[in-house]
């Protein structure tokens, strides 16, 4: 029986293990928005698995779904073959996702992660234009393979793989331009007046608000300035919705308010349902290019992600996902709003958009400080960006008003034992 102590992970885990989240316990159980400890202490999860829980944990209908499907000794591993698990996920988004949006995508399995999908994604528009270049964005962030690192704009991850940048420009995102409004004049210049040295461009790859890098929220306007630029030169846009998509902005698609059509979609995080490995990338049918086999990998279809998946897909025949989402960022927004207010020093200045959204403060360690206080008062919370300035909350996009406000109210009293 393991006990609630660290040991095991300590004594066994390598030295260079490359990535440490800083809460000292051991986690067990989970529902909705709740997290047990081994030592039974609960958790509200303002986390949600970096976006991969945005459903929250453990569904009911999912975990039925699931039981089902192994008492019925579904197929599990199936590489590419087809499966019936596969072939109603794929029914299923597009009746239910693309078709009443109008919109014409193939859907490829790149692999089980975001960061397959942003692969799959480069190596297609290199393929399809036959030009290598790529144009990624400020503190934007694509995975943490080659490539994906190639067009992140975070130094510290890029640089601990000593990456060569070669092929990529790091462009400034929306707003981030100190003498202007948005970056797009700098872009066009960029790209036309042959100062860069560049090539041009096969891709541009953007997220509409960066997760990882600080929980930066492009506006519509900017992002479809973005897709004209791509248009005006044969250059294919790239829409990263690996943390944004999937409802946590509010829509499926976090850009379905710029009113955008990206060439290519990545999709992975909540697509799986439960927190299964699952990753998909839309392709306009134009550029569904690949030959069989020089795209492939053994774990591109997670059946029971697909399981799960396509239950979670009923979410989204009506509305109420996005309602809930539209009401309770309004009160998430008023509430960190008012902390700020509260709190001049702070310095707090409010980011994000949807369930995406946190306080940025310049004072060293004050968001970690405040992350850390959460957790010992029963909140799982984290922080983004390059200097991690900014404190991130992300409830799954299911919690309703008593988990909401619980989850609040703890912050609230961890941001005022802090600053106090
Ligand atoms: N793109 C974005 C926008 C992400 O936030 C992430 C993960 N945080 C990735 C890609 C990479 O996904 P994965 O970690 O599953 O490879």
């Amino acid at each position: 029986m393991m006990k609630n102590d660290l040991s095991v992970f300590n004594e066994y885990e390598s030295e260079v293990r490359s990535y440490v989240r800083g809460f000292p316990t051991v986690f067990h159980q989970a529902k909705g928005y709740k997290l047990w400890d081994l030592d039974g202490k609960e958790y509200v999860d303002f986390f949600s698995g970096a976006g991969a829980l945005n459903y929250g944990h453990n569904d009911d209908n999912m975990k039925e779904k699931l039981l089902a499907y192994i008492q019925e000794d579904g197929v599990t591993h199936s590489l590419d073959m087809a499966t019936k698990a596969k072939g109603e996920f794929i029914d299923a988004f597009q009746n239910i996702i693309l078709k009443p949006r109008d919109m014409d995508y193939k859907i490829m399995f790149p692999g089980p992660t975001g960061a397959n999908s942003v692969e799959s994604a480069l190596k297609l528009a290199r393929k399809v234009t036959g030009r290598t270049n790529v144009v990624s964005f400020t503190n934007g962030f694509h995975g943490m393979t080659i490539g994906a690192l190639s067009v992140t704009g975070n130094k510290f991850k890029r640089n601990g793989a000593g990456m060569p940048l070669s092929n990529t420009s790091v462009l400034p995102y929306d707003k981030f331009l100190k003498e202007s409004d948005n970056s797009v004049e700098y872009i066009e210049n960029f790209l036309d007046n042959g100062g860069s040295g560049l090539d041009k461009p096969a891709a541009f790859i953007v997220e509409t608000v960066q997760g990882e890098g600080g929980l930066n929220a492009a506006s519509s306007e900017w992002l479809r300035s973005i897709e004209k630029i791509c248009r005006e030169r044969d250059i294919k846009l790239i829409l990263d919705d690996v943390q944004a998509g999937v409802g946590r902005t509010g829509t499926f698609f976090s850009f379905e308010p710029a009113g955008i059509k990206p060439d290519f979609i990545c999709l992975s995080k909540s697509i799986g349902g439960n927190g299964s490995p699952l990753a998909i990338t839309l392709v306009a049918p134009e550029y569904d290019k690949f030959a069989p086999g020089e795209h492939n990998g053994t774990f591109r279809g997670n059946n029971f992600a697909f399981v799960t998946g396509t239950e979670a897909l009923n979410y989204w025949k009506d509305d109420r996902l996005e309602k809930n989402v539209q009401q309770k960022s309004e009160r998430i927004a008023s509430f960190l709003d008012d902390m700020i207010k509260k709190h001049p020093e702070m310095k707090g200045v409010r980011k994000g958009r949807g369930f995406m959204q946190g306080i940025m403060s310049p004072i060293e360690d004050l968001c970690d400080n405040i992350a850390g206080r959460c957790f010992e008062h029963g909140l799982i919370m984290e922080t983004a960006g390059a200097d991690d300035e900014v404190f991130k909350l992300f409830p799954p996009i299911t919690i309703d008003d008593e988990g909401l406000e619980r989850g609040l109210s703890i912050l609230q009293q961890a941001i005022e034992e802090v600053i106090a």
